[in-house]
């Protein structure tokens, strides 16, 4: 079995088959390079299959680098503008995948199945003759003597004069990722930041929430240290029964995590379209047309029906009283809560429930217009290994299609 090839690339997720596919297109003195794709799993983009709820939203028409959080963000541009979303639609329209564009620019194949994106990169990875080495655990990585030396879990070794790190980071690990390419990177001289999971629910410390376990709302949650908002986000708000889920909630949890050492609450306001006087104003007609009604069934008008009871037992309000005897105090004090309700927050949920890791190998040792290390020669990293995460809604597969093809160009 050959083990010497000119190009490596390490962990077979979207960014590592953009990166192989790219390398394998690149001419060297117009003879092809030798490109091996090495994966732990039995099957490359194992993760792919679970993004966009098994329907892979592939990119977003609005990518650009304010979707973007971790490191410097003209680097994270520099990158994304490389092989931006519009570059990517063609990259796969011209694989002979349809796409379809969805609310907020979001990009799918029109399959609205993920493996259509994963059959086709198989397709282009074969057609570009590269080595696809499935099943093969990635021990340790050297450099000696000018090449590379990458040492399998069972003994093989490989070498290459160019490695292409694209190992994921540590969210959902049961696809594979477990973060073995940070310590890679630290062995080869890269410092590496705090990681945290990231696009993920949010536990709190009431209980309350679980009583309330699949009831969707919209509304605008804020997270606030002490009097400062440190996240803010308009969306749907999920009640689970460890606290709350749902993409709005979840884009806090990477920009609050560095926070946790602080007393951290989440605010929901579900009455975002209503100031406090209007719904006040609501309120009071919902009563005087209601007067002889029992305050938990006059709210039903305006509430989920198992809300009610929980808010009025929150605020120590009799839910039985008539609503002709509800006191102004305690309307306002509805009011209020209907447009503040504060949840402490616990933890988020661990990296295994993440879509993606906040942090990473810092951008300050990678060269921002090749990917390629500035502490060991011929080594690149691209995809989520690096401190950048993205938004939900296609912009995290963006950053691994445009760092993915920006390394295997090995500039
Ligand atoms: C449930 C879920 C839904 C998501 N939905 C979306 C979405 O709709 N849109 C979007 O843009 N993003 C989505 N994401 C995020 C997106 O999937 C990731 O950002 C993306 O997969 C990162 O690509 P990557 O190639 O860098 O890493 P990964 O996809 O994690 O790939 C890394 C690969 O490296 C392999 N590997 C790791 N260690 C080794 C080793 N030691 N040896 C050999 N191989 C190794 C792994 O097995 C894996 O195949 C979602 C994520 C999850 C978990």
């Amino acid at each position: 079995m050959q083990n010497i090839f000119d190009v490596a690339i390490i962990g077979g997720g979207p960014a590592g088959m953009m990166a192989a596919i790219t390398a394998a297109e690149k001419k060297n003195n117009s003879s092809e390079l030798s490109v091996v794709l090495l994966e732990k799993n039995d099957s490359l983009g194992k993760k792919i299959l679970a993004t966009g709820n098994g329907r892979c939203n592939l990119t977003n028409r609005f990518a650009e680098k304010s979707r973007y959080h971790g490191g410097d963000q003209q680097f994270i541009s520099n990158v994304l503008s490389s092989f931006d979303q519009f570059k990517t639609m063609q990259f796969f329209e011209e694989l002979g995948i349809v796409l379809k564009e969805e609310d907020n620019g979001r990009i799918f194949p029109r399959t609205n199945q993920a493996q259509t994106i994963i059959d086709a990169l198989n397709h282009r990875l074969q057609e570009d003759k590269v080595n696809v080495r499935l099943n093969s655990i990635v021990k340790r990585i050297s450099k000696n003597s000018g090449n590379f030396e990458i040492t399998l879990n069972d003994g093989t070794v490989i070498n290459s004069k160019k490695v292409v790190i694209t190992a994921g980071g540590k969210s959902s690990s049961q696809f594979g990722s477990t973060g073995d390419g940070y310590y890679w990177a630290e062995n080869l001289g890269h410092k590496t930041t705090e990681t945290y999971p990231a696009l993920v629910p949010l536990e709190t410390v009431e209980d309350w929430p679980k009583e309330l376990s699949g009831l969707r709302l919209e509304g605008r949650t804020f997270v606030t240290d002490g009097d400062k908002i440190i996240s803010e986000k308009n969306g749907d708000i999920l009640f689970t029964h460890f606290g709350l889920s749902a993409p709005s909630v979840m884009a806090h949890a990477g920009r609050i995590a560095p926070f946790f050492n602080h007393k951290l609450t989440i605010h929901l306001d579900i009455f975002l379209d209503l100031s406090e006087k209007d719904l006040d104003s609501t309120l009071i007609k919902i009563f005087e047309s209601s007067g002889k009604k029992e305050l938990k069934n006059a709210l039903s008008g305006i509430l989920p029906n198992n809300l009610s009871p929980v808010v009025l037992r929150l605020l120590e309000i009799r839910a039985e009283k008539k609503t002709a005897e509800i006191s102004k105090e305690d309307r306002l004090k509805i009011v209020k809560f209907l447009k503040d309700i504060p949840l402490e927050i616990k933890q988020t949920r661990p990296f295994k429930e993440a879509q993606v890791t906040s942090g990473g190998v810092a951008l300050d040792d990678i060269n921002e217009k090749t990917l390629e290390s500035k502490k060991t020669k011929g080594l690149y990293f691209a995809g989520e290994i690096l401190d950048v995460d993205g938004d939900s809604g296609g912009f995290n597969l963006q950053w691994a299609w445009s760092s993915g093809h920006l390394a295997g160009n090995l500039q």
